[in-house]
């Protein structure tokens, strides 16, 4: 029996409704904000996100689906979507409109990961970018934008953590303070920790071990060496945020998984979540665009999963859509009539169906009610046009009576509106 790749899975038609709603939501917030839809490509070339995600990333080392295009370009099924945005501000010169370019985003994205709750290799993202502005308050409006969003889809137990990266500059000077802070520490850290100072010394803010730990507590913090103007810069952004009364932490270790990152990080977190508590992140990106041969051009958004959102969701899945009529057949013949009448009535905006199944009358009345059809509109020989005669049905009260096939709608229509 073939089943579906590893790691993917269908989105059922009760799954659908939510994320609908979801979708909707991010269209309401957004829109009101200004942002405008854009979708790029599933698949890019590969060089897109060796260069825009960043070569040393655990997303290109490791999660990228790279493929032939069969003409001997290498391809890669997108991981994120900022890089493919950033080319495609770059490709229709938008630099030219209006600045900031302001675009929201939803799709599948593609990481090669071991699958388990929350982490799969198709997945989907909402996402915002605010391309051609360097304010603080572009950063403070897409953090309040997603965490209104979060608020809307009902995610519970949230925790807003966040941090400045300073400039690329600042941050290869401070690794190497930190480099020679460990090593001056290195007999009171894990092993581990200490096996890895040069590789990635950040990490040993995570560890657990008491020795590390205690080192880790009078380590420097990135946040104390920003230059000036980054340190300004956070701090009107923490102020924004204030003001709005959105609670964060400040998180010096907060380190997020592209290299293009400058200046404002964070990252939304459930506690309604296990292992894979992540909801959703971003920050500032003012190189990216040149890294990518586009004009030097500041930008800053965020990427949220909607199968985390979904599972940190409180919110029951919406009604499913009323059936307004259902047409059956007392016999074969009426079959064209039934067409006519069920394509008239979602014409006029009801939910229609007709019997396709073949059924007995009694079969097509058990089908009506577990569909939860309201009105059951039986046809009988040979009725065409509005003057033929109809049986109708209301399924709430159990009312029956003949009538015109013209007359079904308006019934109906008016019964609604009760
Ligand atoms: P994580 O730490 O969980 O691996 P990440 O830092 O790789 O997350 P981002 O690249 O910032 O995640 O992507 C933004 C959001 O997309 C995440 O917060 C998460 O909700 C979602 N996401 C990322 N990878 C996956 C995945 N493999 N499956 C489902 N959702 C994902
Ligand atoms: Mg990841």
């Amino acid at each position: 029996m073939i089943q579906a790749p590893k790691g993917t899975f269908d989105v059922l038609p009760e799954d659908a409704a939510r994320r609908e709603l979801l979708e909707g939501h991010a269209k309401k917030i957004l829109g009101a904000a200004g942002y405008r839809r854009i979708e790029t490509p599933t698949f890019e070339a590969t060089e897109l996100f060796a260069r825009g995600v960043g070569e040393a990333t655990d997303i290109v080392q490791k999660e990228m689906y790279t493929f032939d295009d069969g003409g001997g370009r290498s391809l890669t099924l997108r991981p994120e979507g900022t890089a493919p945005i950033c080319r495609a501000y770059i490709e229709h010169g938008m630099h030219k409109l209006p600045q900031p370019v302001k675009l929201w985003y939803l799709g599948s994205y593609y990481r090669a990961e071991a699958p388990q709750k929350g982490r799969y290799r198709q997945f989907w993202q909402v996402g915002a970018e605010v391309v051609g502005s360097a304010t603080p308050e572009t950063d403070a409006e897409l953090i309040v934008l997603l965490a209104d969003l979060l608020e809307a889809a009902g995610v519970t137990r949230t925790r807003l953590r966040l941090s400045s990266l300073g400039t690329p500059e600042t941050r290869a000077e401070y690794r190497s303070e930190l480099v020679a802070y460990l090593r001056a520490h290195e007999s009171l850290l894990s092993d581990e920790v200490a096996s890895r100072i040069e590789l990635n010394p950040l990490r040993a803010f995570d560890a657990t071990d008491p020795g590390t730990r205690g080192v880790m507590h009078g380590a420097p913090k990135l946040l104390d060496r920003l230059a000036a103007d980054d340190a300004d810069h956070f701090a009107a952004v923490r102020a924004l945020l204030d003001d709005a009364g959105v609670a964060y932490e400040l998180d010096p270790t907060l380190v997020r998984g592209l290299d293009y990152y400058t200046r404002t990080v964070f990252e939304f977190s459930s506690d309604a979540l296990g292992a894979q508590s992540g909801v959703g992140g971003g920050g500032r990106y003012d190189r990216l665009i040149e890294q990518l041969d586009g004009p030097p051009t500041p930008a800053s958004g965020w990427a949220a999963g909607i199968e985390r959102i979904l599972l940190a969701s409180a919110q029951p899945p919406p009604a499913a859509e009323l059936v307004d009529l259902f047409v059956a057949l007392a016999k074969p013949d009426g079959a064209r009539a039934a067409f006519e009448l069920s394509r008239e009535a979602r014409r006029a905006g009801l939910q229609a169906q007709q019997e396709l199944g073949g059924r007995s009358l009694k079969g097509q009345l058990r089908h009506a009610d577990r569909i939860g059809a309201r009105y059951v509109a039986i046809v009988g020989d040979g009725v065409s046009g509005g003057d033929g005669l109809v049986s109708l049905k209301n399924m709430e009260s159990g009312e029956q009576r003949e009538t015109t096939a013209g007359e079904v709608i308006p019934t109906i229509l008016r019964g609604r509106r009760l």
